[in-house]
C-alpha cells in the first residue's frame, strides 16, 4: 500500500510549472514595491478619495512596468500576459488603481495608421511616457457599445468629434484620451458596430484639449484613479490619429488589426481585472489573518474560534482557486491560444470571489471593519468595482453561454 510517507516528494515545476527564477525575481520586487511604496500612499490619498502622484507612476515607469508586454526592440521588457498580471495583482494587493494603471501603458494608444509615429509612440509608451485614458462608454452606452453615439465627421485633414463620455478613468492626467466615435450609421444588414472607429485625442496632462470639458465622477471607491464624465463639442483629431485598433500590440503583431486584435485586447483586460480581483482579495484576506489574531473575545484571540478559522480557509481556498485559474488563462493567451471563454470565466470567477471575500473579511473584522482606519473597507469598496467594469458578470455570462450555445 502506498503511504503519504512513501510517496516521493512532487517536483516544483510540476506543482506550479509556472513558477520560473525569474518570474518568482519579479513578483518579489512587485510584492516589495506594493508593501513599501503603493501601501503608505493608499494609506494617506484613499481617504481623501486622492489621484495617484506623479512620482509614484514614474517609479513604476522606472521599472519599465508599462512596457511588460512590449516587445524588447520597441523599448519594453518582452513578457507576456502572465508577467503583466503577476505584477498587477501584487500591485492591485495595496492599491487597486495602481494595479489598473498598468494598463494605460503595454502599448494603448500607439495603433495610428502611420507606421512611423506608431513605433515612436510604442517607446514612449514603454517608458511610461504615454499614458492613457479609455473613453468608450457614455451615459446610453456601457454594456451594449454598439449604442456609441458620439459623432465623428471628417473636415479636411481632420475629424470633429461630437459627444458626450461618461466613466474616462485618468482622463484628465492622461498624455491621450481613446474616444470611441461612430463615422457613419450601419448599413442594411450591417452590425450595429459598423461605423465606430477608435481616434486618438492627444493633450497635455492636467488639462482638457480645446473643445473638451469634464468633471469627475464622485464614486464609492477605486480612488487613486480619478473617472470623469467629458463633454466634446467639435474636438479636432487628425486622421494621421485614427487608431487601426483600441488596444496596444501587447505581444501581438501590431498590424494584425481588426477583430483579432480587439479581441485579444479584451481577453487581456479581462484577465487582467481577474488577476487584480485577486490582489485586493488577498489583500483583505491577509489583514484578517493577523486581525484574527489580533483581537481576542470571550477571553481568547478569534482565531481560536473554529467557525472563524473555517471562514478564513475558504477565504484562502477561493483567493488560491481564482489565482490559479488567471495564471492558467494568462498561460494559454501567452501561447497564442485566443481563450475567449476561459477569459470571460476566470473575469466572472475571480470578481466574484473578492466581493465573496473582502465582504467575508468584513465580517470578521465586526465593528472595526465598518470603519475607516482599517484596510478591509477599501478592499470591501474597490473589489465590488470589479464585477462591474471591463464588462459585467452579466456580459461574462452572455459570452460564455453564448459560446457554449454556439450563438
Ligand atoms: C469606476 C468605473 C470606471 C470605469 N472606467 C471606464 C473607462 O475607463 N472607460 C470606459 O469606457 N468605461 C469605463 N467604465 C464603464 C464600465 O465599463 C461600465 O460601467 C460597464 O460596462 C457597465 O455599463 P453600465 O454602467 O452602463 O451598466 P448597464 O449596461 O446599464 O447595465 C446595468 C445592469 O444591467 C445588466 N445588463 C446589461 N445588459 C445586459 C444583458 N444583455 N443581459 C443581462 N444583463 C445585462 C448589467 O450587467 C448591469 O447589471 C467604468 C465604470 C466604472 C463604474
Amino acid at each position: 500500500m502506498t503511504t503519504n510517507e512513501s510517496r516521493p516528494p512532487l517536483p516544483p515545476e510540476l506543482l506550479m510549472p509556472w513558477r520560473t527564477d525569474e518570474r518568482a525575481a519579479l513578483q518579489a520586487e512587485a510584492r516589495t514595491f506594493a508593501r513599501e511604496t503603493v501601501l503608505p500612499i493608499a494609506d494617506e490619498l484613499d481617504p481623501q478619495k486622492g489621484e495617484m502622484p506623479r512620482s509614484l507612476i514614474d517609479a513604476m515607469a522606472a521599472k519599465g512596468w508599462f512596457g511588460i508586454t512590449i516587445p524588447a526592440d520597441a523599448g519594453g521588457l518582452g513578457l507576456g500576459v502572465f508577467e503583466y498580471c503577476l505584477v498587477s495583482e501584487e500591485l492591485a494587493r495595496a492599491w487597486l488603481s495602481v494595479g489598473s494603471i498598468l494598463a494605460r501603458g503595454q502599448g494603448l494608444g500607439t495603433q495610428t495608421i502611420d507606421a512611423e509615429r506608431r513605433k515612436e509612440l510604442l517607446r514612449k509608451s514603454a517608458r511610461g511616457e504615454w499614458i492613457g485614458s479609455i473613453a468608450l462608454s457614455e451615459p446610453g452606452a456601457g454594456s451594449d457599445l454598439a449604442g456609441v453615439e458620439t459623432r465623428a465627421v471628417r473636415d479636411g485633414d481632420d475629424w470633429v468629434l461630437t459627444g458626450t463620455k461618461r466613466w474616462a478613468g485618468f482622463a484628465l492626467n492622461a498624455d491621450f484620451i481613446e474616444v470611441l466615435a461612430r463615422t457613419r450609421d450601419p448599413e442594411e444588414g450591417e452590425p450595429r458596430s459598423a461605423g465606430l472607429e477608435p481616434f486618438l485625442v492627444v493633450k497635455t496632462p492636467g488639462t482638457f484639449p480645446s473643445g473638451m470639458t469634464g468633471h469627475a465622477i464622485d464614486k464609492v471607491g477605486y480612488h487613486g484613479f480619478m473617472t470623469y464624465h467629458l463633454e466634446l463639442d467639435a474636438v479636432r483629431v487628425p486622421e494621421s490619429d485614427r487608431l487601426t485598433g483600441l488596444y496596444g500590440d501587447q505581444g501581438a503583431d501590431a498590424d494584425a488589426g481588426g477583430f483579432a486584435s480587439v479581441q485579444r485586447g479584451l481577453n487581456i483586460a479581462r484577465v487582467h481585472t481577474a488577476a487584480r480581483a485577486v490582489g485586493v482579495a488577498q489583500g483583505a484576506l491577509e489583514d484578517t489573518w493577523a486581525y484574527l489574531q489580533e483581537r481576542e473575545q470571550f477571553g481568547k484571540p478569534l482565531a481560536e474560534f473554529q467557525a472563524l478559522r473555517f471562514v478564513l480557509a475558504d477565504m484562502a481556498a477561493d483567493v488560491a482557486q481564482a489565482r490559479a485559474y488567471w495564471q492558467q488563462v494568462a498561460h494559454l493567451l501567452d501561447a497564442g491560444e485566443a481563450a475567449e471563454t476561459e477569459s470571460a470565466q476566470v473575469k466572472l470567477l475571480a470578481t466574484e470571489m473578492s466581493v465573496r471575500v473582502t465582504n467575508q473579511a468584513m465580517q470578521l473584522h465586526g465593528g472595526n471593519g465598518y470603519t475607516t482606519e482599517r484596510r478591509v473597507e477599501r478592499y470591501w469598496r474597490d473589489a465590488r468595482l470589479t464585477t462591474i467594469f471591463e464588462g459585467t458578470s452579466e456580459i461574462q455570462r452572455r459570452i460564455i453561454s453564448d459560446r457554449m450555445l454556439g450563438k
